[in-house]
């Protein structure tokens, strides 16, 4: 919609309220509301001031104003508020000198698609994120809660943690067997029917829906791929949607990696594809139905996958999926339909379907982030023509150590891939993408407030193993 359009949507609409939203560094979804007396079209020029510093890893106390610019192209109706609201996503810019702020992840998606253009390489990169979740039941309204270690209860009960159910809830999906048999053991259909009906009304192209491998209520819902910073703003709708959907009818989702030991754990696996004048620059004549250019944006991702980890992987739970055995990548090899591969080529009957899907991301990425850092270490392999080398077709899960010992994998720890970050990053400050002050904010960040705490705290796991020692 242009600004006009707006105003037009909110006389129809009987708008009483705007909710500005926008996407903090970390990846949460921060909003704002105002009565719509205080809303006008100037508001897409002037903004709206906010207190940078208490924004996650934004801005110091002294220097802490900060102001919102709706992008009326975001403008949409909010179905979990009560009275009628528009909702709008922001950018994020210095109130003084009005330029973007480079802290927002918008803006660095933004530079990244200008960035794409600016190479000649193709004019639009698509992005077709699958970030997949867990549904449990919110212990605020089940009816009796005997669990006393976890705050949160399967919906279905869970085999593998070995902890009795109460009540015995019948039938189950078997461990690792939860893609994906019928009703009753899928006994969360209607919810995901809910969660796709409500994606469909703010205008989510949806593809599928399926309950996934995990047995503790872990889903997935497809929807469409788009261009990347639409797919940004979608990812965020999306997440809204279902966690909302799920609270409203006594449940709660979880996008974190890995809640369950055990069993699978929770991948945003990310669909990629470059054209250029209506042309998918992927399609060729090689391996899998790729052309050059797709090989070595490949070549790109194997290169630099540790340092892109860490936008692609960003929590320390990320870890904890990385791991083998559980359907998630740990080598860098890609292949045309192994999904132990970090890089898988769909067989795609058209080659305007052809793409890449990077499985190695996971859900507590920063949308914008996770894509713009995915686009820009392809772009740096095809740049620089960086060969991936031989495609590898057989199940590495399965390869003796041998064979294993030749394949790179992917960082073993957030740590791990905060300091590949920090030796490995020219390839995101081109076109003044990630700026080196966002490389080093993102690093200190994530050290300080995830690292570190997570590493200096005694976990259960370590009292069975040493509270006799
Ligand atoms: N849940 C798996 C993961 O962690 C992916 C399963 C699938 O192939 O969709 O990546
Ligand atoms: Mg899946
Ligand atoms: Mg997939």
């Amino acid at each position: 919609m242009t600004p006009k359009e707006v105003m037009e949507f909110v006389k129809e609409n009987n708008i009483q309220m705007v909710d500005y939203k926008f996407l903090d560094f970390v990846g949460i979804w921060q909003h704002v509301s105002v009565p719509i007396c205080e809303f006008s079209e100037e508001t897409f020029e002037e903004g709206l001031g906010f207190d940078g510093s208490s924004i996650r890893g934004w801005q110091p106390i002294h220097n802490s104003d900060m102001a919102i610019i709706p992008d009326p192209k975001t403008a949409k109706l909010d179905p979990f508020i009560k009275v009628p609201t528009l909702s709008l996503i922001c950018n994020i810019i210095d109130p003084i000198t009005r330029e973007g702020y480079s802290r927002d992840p918008r803006f660095i998606a933004q530079k990244a698609e200008a960035y794409l253009k600016s190479t000649g390489i193709g004019d639009t990169a698509f992005f077709g994120p699958e970030p997949e979740f867990f549904i449990f039941d919110d212990v605020r309204y089940a009816s009796s809660c005997n669990e006393s270690f976890y705050s949160v209860d399967s919906t279905e009960g869970i085999w593998n943690t070995g902890r009795e159910e109460f009540p015995n809830l019948g039938y189950k999906p078997r461990h690792k067997e939860g893609y994906f048999p019928c009703a009753p053991t899928d006994s969360l259909v209607d919810l995901r029917n809910e969660m796709v009906q409500v994606c469909q009304e703010v205008g989510i192209h949806i593809e599928a829906s399926h309950h996934e491998v995990a047995t503790g209520g872990q889903c997935e819902i497809d929807f469409k791929f788009d261009t990347m910073l639409e797919q940004g703003d979608t990812l965020q709708w999306f997440k809204y949607v279902i966690k909302n959907v799920a609270v409203r009818n006594g449940k709660t989702v979880t996008f974190m990696p890995k809640p369950l030991f055990g069993d699978n754990g929770t991948g945003m696996h990310c669909h990629v594809s470059i054209w250029k004048d209506g042309e998918n620059t992927f399609a060729g004549d090689g391996y899998a139905g790729m052309s050059k250019t797709a090989l070595y944006f490949i070549g790109g991702i194997i290169k630099h996958a540790k340092a892109l980890c860490a936008f692609t992987n960003p929590s320390t739970n990320s870890y904890k999926r990385l791991v083998p055995g559980f359907e998630a990548p740990v080598n860098l090899a890609y292949s045309g339909r192994n999904r132990s591969a970090a890089l898988r080529i769909p067989q795609a009957a058209s080659p305007k379907a052809k793409r890449v899907e990077y499985r190695t991301p996971d859900p507590s990425a920063n949308g914008y982030l996770c894509f713009s850092a995915i686009l820009m270490a392809g772009l740096d392999g095809i740049e620089n023509k960086i060969d991936p080398g031989e495609p590898l077709d057989k199940d590495i899960y399965g390869l003796p150590p041998e064979e294993l010992a030749d394949i790179p994998s992917v960082a073993g720890s957030l740590e791990e891939a905060l300091s590949a970050l920090k030796e490995d990053h020219a390839f995101l400050l081109k076109g003044d993408v990630f700026t080196e002050d966002v490389i080093q904010k993102w690093i200190e960040y994530k050290t300080e407030n995830e690292v570190d705490p997570v590493r200096m705290r005694p976990v259960p796991e370590e009292f069975a193993l040493y509270y006799d020692c």
